[in-house]
């Protein structure tokens, strides 16, 4: 007989995927909804990147690729690192490996740093694959609290360092509060780690989606990797130019741990999607402006319809908000998300990133007019 308490294994147990599985069932059966909880762009894939990718499958570019990507792509990517970050793409202590999306890049890290036992500094709220780490690798996670500014300083991690500590992650700008470190936060938390010998994880897939406020002219956002090239740099395509059904992102760092990690791929992901592959390339030269303006308008009028009736910290980057339930209310973030399904808006509860159920994610990427009356609707529901 077939028993799938005995098959399954411990770590399966201990991955919690119900919150966010949740929250999609409770919108599935509104008609036409407001949603306000996609974590993906609404603007479609530019015509040179989709061109690309259809040119590949037509002239049979659909084996395998490298293990590390292909060639000229991950050329592409050390010209840019050496643009946007000043890594030199010719040094050989620094390497880059191209990954089926940034989750991919994210767990080949995990499986080439972490033992059972060791421990992983996260930030809390976060998004829902760092804890899910611990599970597929028997760390443990440590959970910087981050509430009430969203801000992962090196006065927040220190305190949480022990002689177990081997990565901490850091995400900014930040899922799933927009919130983005400045250089000098940056320039801290790399000097920390790099003082204690823990390998830093910068997570910065929303690198495009960095606001004119916290945007320096030279570069997409403030990043670890521009103070230090031991650090672990991840980023994405899928959601910079809207195909994040492709699969794609990038990991760079110390030539070292990229090894390994290469190592891990050949025997799971085996390469990232190769016409995928071949239709980025052609984003390297894509201008996505005209896009991230709109995305900062529309963070405008989240800010400016939101502010007056509950705190939000002021998201710099990535397309999240994330309010708190105003205490007068006297609801859960579930409750709060729950109540505004009668209001035909889906929205996710903080309780999904976090052990905390006192805030809820706004995702903003979606078309002025429906953003609109979405905002309208939570504004009213809170004052
Ligand atoms: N990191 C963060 C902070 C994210 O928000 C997401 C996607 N929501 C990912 C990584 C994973 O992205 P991908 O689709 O490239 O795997």
């Amino acid at each position: 007989m077939i028993d799938e308490n005995t098959l399954l294994s411990n770590r399966a147990g201990q991955i919690d995927a119900s919150g966010i599985r949740r929250a999609f069932q409770l919108g599935a059966r509104l008609k036409d909804p407001i949603n306000l909880s996609i974590g993906q762009p609404n603007f479609p894939v530019p015509d040179e990147i989709k061109d690309a990718a259809i040119e590949a499958i037509r002239s049979n570019a659909n084996g395998y690729t490298l293990t590390g990507g292909h060639d000229h792509l991950r050329n592409l990517i050390k010209s840019f690192l050496a643009e946007d970050v000043c890594w030199p793409a010719d040094d050989e202590g620094i390497d880059a490996i191209v990954t089926s999306g940034t989750s991919g890049a994210l767990v080949l890290a995990a499986w080439a740093l972490l033992d059972p036992g060791d421990e992983l500094i996260i930030p809390n709220p976060n998004f829902v694959v760092y804890p899910a780490l611990g599970a597929m690798t028997g760390a443990t996670i440590v959970d910087c609290d981050t509430y009430p500014d969203f801000r992962m300083t090196a006065e927040r991690v220190a305190p949480l360092i022990t002689e177990r500590t081997k990565a901490v992650i850091v995400n900014s700008p930040g899922n799933p509060t927009g919130v983005v470190l400045s250089e000098q936060e940056m320039a801290e938390l790399v000097q920390l780690c790099e003082d204690r010998g823990i390998m830093l994880i910068s997570d910065e897939i929303y690198d495009l989606f960095t606001y004119s406020a916290a945007r320096d002219q030279r570069r997409r956002c403030p990043s670890a990797a521009c103070h230090s090239r031991n650090v672990l740099l991840i980023r994405g395509y899928g959601k910079n130019y809207g195909c994040t059904g492709w699969r794609l992102g990038f990991a760079a760092g110390p030539t070292w741990l990229i090894n390994e990690m290469m190592k891990f791929q050949q025997y799971s992901f085996v390469c990232a999607p190769s016409m995928a592959q071949h239709g980025i390339a052609a984003a390297h030269e894509v201008d996505m402006s005209k896009w991230i303006d709109a995305y900062e308008r529309k963070r405008d009028m989240v800010v400016e319809l939101l502010s007056p009736v509950t705190h939000l910290e002021v998201p710099q980057g990535a397309f999240y908000a994330f309010p708190e339930v105003p205490s007068h209310l006297g609801m859960t973030g579930t409750q709060f998300c729950e109540s505004m399904l009668d209001h035909n808006v889906i929205m996710i509860p903080g309780g999904v990133f976090s052990d905390r159920d006192t805030h809820f994610r706004i995702s903003y990427a979606t078309d002025d007019d429906r953003l609109e009356a979405g905002l309208k609707a939570v504004a009213t529901a809170m004052s």
